[in-house]
């Protein structure tokens, strides 16, 4: 089955008289005895129905199991708990914020080392990847939007003994599948575009490795970084039109990123040709905080992957890497029609 059969299909219950269509949501802190469950922050069947989808989708033909989270960096925060004492993480320079500052908490605390690399130089990538237990990659990277090259990084990777880890929330499993690429773990935020509706944390691990996936199910067991029942339900409702929503987002974002290049005020787009974030870089702060401030369509909010746009200077933030231009700008191009999106962005840049 192709994504959007799968995205439709997948984590449904037994097709038997009566069966509802959706999983419902099961509140439960312990179970009966005897079974496979036990207790609640082991297992819940709503959990098994959305990771069952998220499994199908990123997992392909070959299949993947996945493990969801109560947030992104939950997720994030349960690999880096498997990097040993004082080994060596090889990470982008630019990437999301909260993995970055994740990285450097760990390191200042003597937990382990972390080398910063620009994805977009294999050959250093590569060359950084010798001593290092784990390499992580962001393609695109936030919110530069730089691509890495994941197959050749990955080979050279394995062959260092590394493993190799992908935060996949920007690309989403419809645009992107790591693990057909021999990668060994995905990481996505779900609060993104998987659960699409900006009402929901989440995070999700996916592997087709069952060591790698057992051992990341004891960290969650153990330290409890679990979702609710009914978070993991409206992802699943979310995941649902995933397919769809990356497509319009997709399309809006490649012709706004078209206009965009040619309109006088801007002084760079960066755009990597698929998926709906876009990033354009104005000459100064004050002109980009005059284009988030001056809009009625477009929200000036942080976050990403919502239905609706939104948009904001990343450099506002104090913890963004001084490397990001001031005046940049992330979009988070939605499902609206794309001439209300450029009126109104178009009006403000004037
Ligand atoms: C938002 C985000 C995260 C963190 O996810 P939360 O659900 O907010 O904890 C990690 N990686 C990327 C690329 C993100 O956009």
């Amino acid at each position: 089955m192709r994504p959007a059969t799968r995205a439709v299909h997948a984590g449904r219950p037994p097709r038997v008289p009566d069966a509802p269509f959706n999983e419902p949501i099961t509140m439960a802190s312990t179970y009966v005895a005897g079974g496979d469950r036990e207790y609640g922050r082991y297992a819940n069947p709503t959990w098994s129905a959305f990771e069952d989808a998220l499994a199908s989708l990123e997992g392909g033909e070959e299949g993947a199991r996945c493990l969801a989270f109560a947030t992104g960096l939950a997720a994030v925060a349960t690999v880096l708990d498997l990097v040993g004492s004082d080994q060596v993480v090889v990470a982008p320079r630019h990437a999301y914020n909260g993995t970055v500052m994740q990285l450097a908490d760990l390191e200042a605390r003597g937990r382990l080392r972390t080398h910063l690399v620009d994805i977009t130089d294999t050959a250093a990538v590569v060359a950084a990847c010798e001593d290092a237990a784990l390499v992580w990659l962001e393609s695109p990277t936030n919110p530069a939007m730089e691509i890495a090259d994941i197959p050749a990084i990955t080979a050279a990777a394995h062959e260092a003994g590394a493993r190799v880890v992908v935060d996949n929330t920007f690309a989403t499993p419809v645009l992107q599948r790591p693990l057909e690429d021999g990668v060994d773990l995905v990481v996505h935020s779900a609060t993104k575009y998987i659960s699409g509706h900006s009402d929901v944390l989440l995070g999700a691990l996916l592997t087709r490795d069952d060591e790698l996936w057992t051992a990341l199910k004891g960290r969650r067991d153990l330290i409890g970084a679990i979702p609710g029942a009914f978070e993991t339900w409206l992802a699943l409702r979310g995941l649902r039109t995933l397919p769809l929503r990356v497509e319009r987002a997709q399309a809006n974002a490649a012709e706004l990123a078209r206009r965009l290049a040619e309109h006088p005020a801007v002084t760079e787009v960066r755009y990597p040709g698929f998926g709906g974030m876009v990033s354009v870089v104005l000459p100064d702060a004050e002109r980009a905080d005059a284009l988030t401030r001056g809009t009625s369509l477009w929200v000036n909010a942080t976050s990403l992957g919502g239905v609706e746009s939104s948009f904001e200077r990343r450099r506002r933030w104090a913890s963004e890497p001084t490397t990001i231009p001031e005046g940049l700008v992330r979009l988070s191009v939605g499902i609206e029609d794309v001439e209300d999106l450029w009126d109104d962005l178009a009006g403000a840049l004037g």
